[in-house]
């Protein structure tokens, strides 16, 4: 059988350069040409999403392997990392390998489990994960998120465990002392106008300072998710800065969505970490640009209507984020990125982070061909009833965004068009 060639992409810009013409041969990226018939749009490559809640198996009422894979394909994704607070929790490896079938079977994205670090998510007990990183699934990034690996011996051995595989610890950094129970936003003048109990950024700043720690102790690798404050900068610039082997994420409504919008009370705001003060906004914008900050990722979070729909002290926590993440980031700081800026945080960045082999390649010939092609000059409307996700908790719902994704392509093969 001959090889199947074909030009998948005609005239698109090359990171916001020039244009090109992109041939490929059986998925694979086998000539990059200069064209004479520019389309408008720009070619990066597929996005890579480092946290997403697929929430299969357990709540197939909220998200799915297959409906979070398409909203993901929708978005410019091409591989997304699935956490491991399922239920059953991501603790072994067949459950691992479980989750790599269900996203083979959906075939739109590469879906890479996250193993947990500790049984059941239960802060006792390492997991199996060397078991979960010599399996079929290959896991890398071992997180316990939702909650945080809050004690020190414990971080301490998973740390020291995982270095043998050059695995990598992905902390929700919340400490459970400063953070108790009920508390349902960031604590500050917003909270105490509202009269809603809030734990404050500390809880967030002193974990990462201790891991900080833990990884110059240990050689090991940390990587702190969803990073919402000015104070867990500063620490993570100086832990770089000293030769420290710890990356970091934000999330794109960390970069954009302030404290003051819970006014309304309305529960679509209520995440974890919290909506933070635009001095946080601030400090983590700063961080993503000078690279303190090495990806966005999405925290992609859908929930039920019945898990949602609560007084806002009752209402779970989280919100949606994959079709909305590129257009979020352009809008907000694509004057100052670049495409190849959003390539690098968004695709090249989280695929090194995570070690996934396959995406967060340069456009080059021999590279598979993960690509995303955008509009750039396209501005649209976000409608919540429009998303594929199973989900409506989406914050970005009646919001003008910058840049549409037009289509994406996982191995050559078209898995989003619009
Ligand atoms: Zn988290
Ligand atoms: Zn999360």
């Amino acid at each position: 059988m001959s090889p199947e060639k074909n030009t998948l992409v005609k005239g698109a810009s090359l990171l916001g350069g020039d244009a090109v013409d992109i041939e490929v041969t059986d998925g694979v990226i086998s000539a990059v040409t200069p064209s004479t018939t520019p389309s408008g749009l720009v070619v990066l490559p597929g996005l890579v999403d480092l946290h997403t809640h697929l929430r299969e198996p357990g709540r197939e009422d909220a998200e799915t392997v297959l409906s979070g894979s398409t909203a993901a394909a929708a978005g410019g994704f091409t591989a997304i990392l699935a956490m491991a607070n399922t239920s059953p929790v991501t603790d072994t490896a067949e459950k691992a390998e479980h989750v790599l079938d269900l996203g083979r079977a959906a075939g739109l994205v590469d879906v890479q489990p996250v193993g947990a670090v500790t049984k059941g998510l239960a802060g006792e007990e390492l997991a199996e994960m060397a078991l979960m990183a010599d399996s079929a699934a290959r896991v890398r990034v071992f997180s316990d998120d939702g909650k945080c690996v809050g004690d020190a011996r414990l971080m301490r051995r998973a740390l020291e465990y995982v270095k043998a595989f050059d695995g990598v610890i992905s902390q929700h950094s919340q400490d459970p002392a400063l953070a108790p129970h009920g508390a349902c936003c960031h604590e500050g003048p917003i909270s105490a106008q509202l009269g809603l109990p809030g734990w404050p950024g500390i809880a967030e700043s002193v974990i990462v300072a201790r891991d900080v720690e833990l990884a110059r102790h240990t050689g090991s690798r940390v990587h702190v998710a969803h990073v919402s404050t000015a104070a867990s900068v500063e620490i993570i610039r100086a832990a770089k800065a000293a030769g420290v082997a710890i990356t970091a994420e934000v999330t794109p409504h960390h970069l954009l969505l302030e404290t003051d919008l819970l006014v309304g009370y309305d529960p679509v705001y209520k995440v974890n970490p919290p909506l933070r003060p635009i001095e946080d906004i601030l400090a983590v914008r700063e961080a993503l640009v000078d690279g303190t900050i090495d990806a966005v990722a999405t925290d992609h979070a859908p929930h039920a209507r019945h898990d949602k729909d609560h007084a806002f002290v009752d209402a779970a926590f989280g919100m949606l984020g994959l079709e909305t993440a590129l257009s979020v980031v352009w809008t907000v700081l694509g004057d100052r990125l670049g495409w190849d800026g959003v390539a690098q945080v968004m695709s090249a960045n989280p695929a090194r982070i995570a070690g996934l082999a396959g995406h967060g390649h340069s456009i080059e010939v021999g590279a598979p061909a993960n690509l995303v092609l955008v509009d750039p000059a396209a501005r649209w409307t976000v409608d919540r009833d429009a998303s594929r996700s199973l989900s409506r908790n989406n914050p970005w719902h009646g919001r003008e965004l910058a840049g549409v994704v037009r289509a994406t392509y996982l191995r050559g093969t078209e898995t989003f068009s619009a």
